[in-house]
């Protein structure tokens, strides 16, 4: 009876919903802390988090009443004024990031559209051309708009899709080399995931990220790190960059910052600021509007509180220990990697049926790729968890491999 009410529910999605993502066949209904429960009453520890959005889990009290409060007082109000959710959002988002000025956004890939934007700004009051390129990485994953499509390192992502606003470049991430052979004069930017996400959980070196910071400092072009996935203290600073103090130009964050409210940003230094986007060049309705704000000012309080990225330190060796048994344990399994909270297991096959079978045991879990699962749970997972997702997926890869 209960699978009929599921099964209900996916019936008519599919006849109504555009058929643009392979979801898995559960209906989620509710959260609380590390798990998930489906429409069934069905438990699962959840080791995807929204792909890496809730660094706290599910029905946070002091989250949920800070949002709830501000729905009470003014949901969204327009950027033709002030509010003071946003206006405190952006002095807060300053003081963790370093950085100098704030443009919030809905969304990551609207982030990204962002520091685009001001990157070819930047270069075209410096040059006065139109033709301006950007490098990014293979393997890359900046979103799915335009813009944001054009820097991301997968051909099949893009192919259907035709010209690019953006003429952009690819060069191997970990290899200054590469990048070097792509600069030119119209060479704007370089954009680059301190840890790539989708692609595949592959932590940039600290001398890759120094030596992106001189080309750009010689050559007068922007460095713009997008730390949408791997920001907001997920590989153990409070964003990837931070850990060997190499500094963008611009910066995105999205995903943890609003923890399941949508909202985005992208950061610039003052430099940029003031050579780069004026009034008319860019906005959005509702970016940084009271209620998203509400939310970042909640999670930027419950970090402090709560001590997360302190967590993520205390906890990802201990994730990495649990990785790297299982990857001893199984020949199946190639590699471990990735940083902090943010790893992944390499395969010699499609991990697909892993992750269903230990679906059906109650651990949910998140592909990069075909061969890769990933590993990005809520940051204040405990070492009980990790034990608790390592004998599930122990048990699911004995039993999908034997
Ligand atoms: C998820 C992601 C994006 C896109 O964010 P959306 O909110 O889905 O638009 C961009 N860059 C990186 C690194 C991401 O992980």
């Amino acid at each position: 009876m209960a699978q009929d009410k599921m099964k209900a529910i996916i019936d008519q999605a599919e006849q109504d919903l555009l058929h643009t993502y392979n979801r898995y066949q559960i209906v989620l209904d509710r959260g609380e802390g590390s798990y998930l429960y489906d429409v069934n009453g069905k438990k699962y520890l959840d080791f995807m988090a929204g792909i890496a959005v809730f660094a706290f889990g599910y029905k946070h009290k002091k989250f949920n009443d800070a949002v709830k409060a501000q729905l009470d007082k003014i949901v969204h109000t327009s950027n033709y004024f002030y509010n003071e959710p946003s206006a405190r959002a952006a002095h807060r988002i300053k003081e963790i990031s370093g950085m100098d000025r704030v443009f919030f956004t809905n969304s990551g890939a609207e982030a990204v559209e962002g520091a685009l934007k001001a990157a070819i700004k930047y270069a075209y009051l410096k040059d006065g051309r139109t033709d301006h390129q950007i490098i990014a990485m293979e393997h890359s994953f900046h979103g799915r708009t335009y813009g944001a499509l054009s820097v991301t390192g997968n051909a099949h992502y893009r192919e259907p899709f035709g010209a690019m606003p953006c003429e952009v470049q690819f060069a191997d991430i970990n290899d200054t080399d590469s990048v070097k052979a792509l600069l030119n004069d119209r060479t704007a930017a370089i954009i680059v995931e301190p840890v790539q996400g989708e692609g595949g959980l592959i932590p940039a070196e600290e001398s890759f990220l120094r030596d992106l910071r001189a080309i750009c400092d010689e050559k007068d072009i922007l460095l713009i790190f997008d730390e949408i996935q791997c920001g907001m203290g997920r590989t153990g600073s409070m964003f990837a960059w931070q850990k060997f103090g190499i500094k963008p130009d611009i910066m995105t964050t999205a995903k943890a910052l609003g923890c399941g409210i949508p909202v985005g940003a992208f950061l610039m230094t003052e430099k940029v600021g003031t050579h780069s986007l004026v009034a008319g060049d860019h906005g959005t309705t509702y970016g940084g509007n009271p209620l998203a704000a509400a939310a970042i000012n909640a999670v930027l309080d419950i970090y402090e509180e709560d001590h997360i990225v302190d967590n993520v330190n205390a906890v990802a060796p201990y994730l990495t220990e649990k990785l790297e048994a299982l990857a001893a344990k199984y020949s199946c399994i190639t590699e471990r990697r990735g940083r902090g909270l943010m790893q992944g297991l390499v395969f010699d096959r499609p991990v697909g049926p892993i992750i269903l079978e230990a679906m059906d045991n109650g651990l949910i879990l998140i592909n990069a790729g075909a061969q890769i699962i990933r590993f990005v749970p809520p940051l204040n997972i405990s070492r009980d968890q990790i034990d608790e997702m390592a004998a599930i997926l122990d048990a699911a890869i004995s039993k999908v491999t034997a």
